[in-house]
């Protein structure tokens, strides 16, 4: 279960930043999931929501944004975006493209509860 190690690694990162941050808690975390990066969305929330309970961040919300895949095109010089894993121009239709983006998964931002002083 790749997705269950991925909500952990979130999980020890928000933990960091509580303490970092000396925060009471963290609401949300932000993550931007590239369409290639191989996680399934769903199988993460679930894990998340498996996991978040033990880690202590029983309200920390997991909030999922798509980021599609970038290409820039070899043949013609356009740069496009992709939802899908068909490489292919859509400018002048050439195959000989080469991906810029969207194979990654980042934490964009968490919103966190200061402590009262
Ligand atoms: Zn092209």
């Amino acid at each position: 279960m790749h997705e269950f190690s991925v909500a952990e690694s979130i999980l020890s990162f928000c933990g960091r930043e509580r303490e970092k941050q000396q925060a009471e808690e963290i609401r949300a975390v932000h993550l931007l999931i590239g369409v290639m990066s191989g996680i399934d969305i769903q199988l993460l929330r679930e894990a998340f929501e498996a996991l978040k309970h033990k880690r202590g961040f029983a309200k920390t919300e997991l909030l999922t944004r798509q980021e599609e895949i970038s290409v820039a095109c070899g043949q013609c010089g356009a740069g496009s975006r992709l939802m899908e894993m068909k490489f292919v121009c859509p400018e002048c239709g050439s195959e000989n493209v080469r991906i810029a983006g969207g194979d990654k998964m980042l934490i964009e931002k968490i919103d966190l509860v200061r402590q009262k002083l």
